[in-house]
């Protein structure tokens, strides 16, 4: 099968959807990659890499007029004009905004948006949410650490003791684990919130606190159990007596790192200005939630402007969205794993062409679009 690898062209984009590694294993299956010129040097990737790896280099007709086209973002709509109806596309296409997919299926694609795999054990090595996000999460307490004017760890030196950063992490999926993590290694104290009962305990294992806000009411706690591993929104009750436990918590706080974020939905205020206003000057958010909600501006704070690092009441406000685009390389090989193990399912070992199972789960969730109709609602 003919599989193109365009140059991703979304702003602030840097990763590209097949590397070297990924590229080797499709064409000893039989498969011809044509990767277009450049696409990979964001990523640290030169075109000789492809060259060595079986791959071919082509232009941008040539990457997107291919039967295949695996991509990083939803192609925009100059680059669907390039595509051929009937091909099929593989990439982090937004299920959850309609018009986007809409678009691919009026291109007549069969589309596949990796995102929307189950959180399963099946799906652990294809799931692209998880790897892209255990990259921002580290990366979003790197670029704390960078903008925050004071040492993350405690230190005793002949010039006298600095005490150790306080780092206040809300929502503890795999960004936010991996949050604490970093943040741990840099030597700060760490205290973290979830919705979700079972986060306490990973939260433990890695060495921070878990902020408690215990549940009132059935109500409350059939919210908190969520579905199919995702939080749900919590009822009002329960939100009040977080944001008063958060409130604490984040006046006292020299770094934030927010993260919380419910699957199709607008991203949960959990740091209102009010509590902006009473952090200390110099603190320091990273708002991973930013641009991340159906419209694509909300953030886990209203101060946040997404795509931008403000200061408002001397605080500075990180709103990166794309935090995984700043560690290409790594976030590239990652994803690019996590497309051929997807391929798998969908791709025959002898070269052939592209077949949708009947019966297979996951080729199930991620099929968005297919003979121009959009497959979810
Ligand atoms: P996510 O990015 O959807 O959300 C980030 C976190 O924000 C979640 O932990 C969520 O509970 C939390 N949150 C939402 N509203 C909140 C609020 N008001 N206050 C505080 N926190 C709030 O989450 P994710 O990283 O994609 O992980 C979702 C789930 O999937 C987790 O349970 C994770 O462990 C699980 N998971 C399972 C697998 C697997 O089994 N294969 C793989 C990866 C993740």
């Amino acid at each position: 099968m003919l599989i193109g690898v365009p140059l991703e062209t979304a702003a602030g984009e840097t990763r590209v959807a097949v590397t070297p590694e990924t590229a080797k294993k499709l064409v000893a299956q039989g498969h011809q990659v044509k990767v277009q010129a450049g696409a990979g040097l964001a990523a640290s990737v030169p075109d000789a890499a492809y060259e060595a790896a079986g791959a071919t280099l082509t232009d941008r007709n040539g990457a997107l007029g291919a039967e295949l086209v695996l991509k990083v973002q939803r192609p925009s709509a100059d680059e669907l004009a390039l595509m051929k109806p009937g091909a099929a596309l593989v990439g982090m296409l937004n299920p959850f905004d309609k018009d986007g997919l809409a678009a691919l299926a009026a291109a007549g694609l069969s589309s596949f948006a990796l995102e929307a795999a189950p959180r399963t054990t099946r799906a652990q090595s294809m799931d692209v949410l998880s790897s892209q996000a255990n990259i921002a999460g580290y990366k979003a307490v790197i670029m704390a650490a960078d903008r925050y004017g004071k040492f993350f760890p405690m230190l005793m030196t002949a010039a006298g003791t600095v005490k150790a950063a306080k780092v206040v992490i809300l929502g503890v999926g795999v960004a936010g684990l991996q949050a604490i993590a970093t943040a741990k290694r840099l030597g700060a104290t760490i205290e973290a919130s979830d919705v979700r009962p079972s986060v306490k305990e990973q939260v433990e294992s890695l060495g921070a606190k878990f902020i408690d806000v215990p549940y009132e009411t059935a109500e409350e706690k059939e919210a908190a159990e969520g579905v199919g591993g995702y939080a749900r929104p919590m009822p009002p009750s329960w939100l009040e007596r977080q944001k008063a436990e958060v409130a604490k918590r984040v006046a006292a706080a020299d770094v934030v790192i927010s993260t919380a974020l419910i699957p199709g939905r607008a991203a949960p205020v959990l740091i209102t200005e009010e509590m902006v206003k009473a952090m200390k000057p110099g603190s320091v958010i990273v708002d991973i939630a930013a641009g991340k909600g159906p419209g694509g501006s909300d953030g886990n704070c209203p101060l946040t402007e997404a795509g931008r690092t403000v200061v408002k009441h001397g605080v500075t406000i990180v709103g990166e969205t794309n935090l995984p685009a700043l560690v290409a390389a790594d976030a590239s090989a990652l994803y690019a794993r996590n497309v051929l193990d997807f391929l798998k399912l969908v791709l025959p070992k002898d070269g052939g062409a592209l077949t949708i199972p009947a019966d297979d789960d996951i080729v199930a969730a991620c099929l968005v679009t297919q003979g121009g109709a959009v497959l979810r609602a």
